[in-house]
């Protein structure tokens, strides 16, 4: 048996744990766009060897913090089970601390860029677990989300959350939402964001409709300029957090040096044109040498 196949059958396999997802509304669903949701759980989803694999470093994660809390001696249980008494909604808790006085939650997440800010759909699936724990318990609860960059070896921690009944009945509404629009076998909302561009649904997305485009053979290429436009956004955040640690170093100096290199903080001036206010006075001299140029642009969505 070719390794490809030795591969792909061990990654193909279901989740036991998770169970059928096509019967419940989990937490990771109620941050994500409802249409997605829906269509994963009624078309089943099929994935490329090399999505599969990538999709496998979520359960590295997992592996490398559970056996750092093991090695410390620190009680927990891994994918706790919790249900919504009355509904369809489940969660699976990837680290959960329970104590007699509280009970904490910690959601595990690999990711390729380290975000500066959760993101929107980890924090409402922390908000879903954490008031389906409160359900469950009845005690104080908190969460946090790590995030780990297994390349690099970064990561970064978000924490401070804890329960909110406010924020966990309006995603409720959002989990009741998916489960109705299931059963009924209706069209359910759409929302459009960054994680579009892995959906497999896109292709006949409302969202994105490309009926009657003409089909270029360039889907590789795009997908590798969207994942150098991300990497080009971290390359610059670092550059600036450097220079700006950099300067906080030389400040008190003024000059300084690094093993050969030398550091040394310089005023420059720029000379800038106020054109509000140049604008506001003379509204006809900028009618006048206003000019308009057109340049094209690529749009990739
Ligand atoms: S392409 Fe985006 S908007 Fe359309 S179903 Fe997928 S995630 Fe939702």
């Amino acid at each position: 048996m070719k390794l490809e196949s030795i591969l792909a059958n061990y990654l193909n396999q279901p989740k036991l744990e998770l169970g059928d997802r096509s019967r419940y509304v989990g937490a990771s669903d109620v941050g994500q766009c409802p249409r997605k949701v829906v269509l994963s759980k009624t078309v089943p989803e099929t994935y490329d060897i090399n999505t599969l694999i990538r999709f496998e470093r979520g359960n590295v994660v997992e592996n490398i913090i559970e056996k750092a809390l093991t090695h410390s001696g620190i009680d927990f249980v891994s994918q706790l089970e919790v249900m919504h008494p009355e509904k369809p909604f489940t969660a699976h808790l990837d680290f959960t601390f329970l104590r007699d006085n509280g009970i904490a939650v910690l959601e595990a997440k690999s990711v390729s860029n380290i975000p500066e800010d959760p993101y929107p759909s980890w924090i409402a699936q922390l908000y879903f677990q954490m008031g389906l724990v409160d359900l469950q318990y009845n005690l104080p609860t908190r969460g946090a989300i790590v995030a780990v960059e297994l390349n690099s070896g970064e990561f970064k921690v978000f924490n401070g959350y804890t329960h909110n009944p406010t924020l966990f009945k309006g995603l409720l509404e959002r989990a009741g939402n998916i489960w109705d629009t299931l059963q009924a076998g209706t069209s359910a909302t759409t929302e459009k964001s960054h994680l579009c561009i892995y959906c497999q649904h896109r292709s006949d997305c409302p969202e994105f409709s490309t009926e009657g485009l003409p089909d270029l053979p360039v889907a590789d290429m795009v997908m590798d300029y969207l994942s150098v436009k991300e990497q080009e956004k971290k390359v610059k955040a670092e550059l600036s957090k450097l220079r700006k640690d950099l300067e906080v170093m030389v400040q008190p100096y003024g000059q300084a040096r690094a093993g050969d290199y030398s550091l040394k903080l310089g005023l420059s001036s720029r000379t800038s044109f106020d054109t509000k206010a140049f604008s506001e006075e003379h509204p006809d001299l900028v009618q006048q040498y206003m000019k308009t140029s057109s340049f094209s642009r690529l749009y990739v969505s």
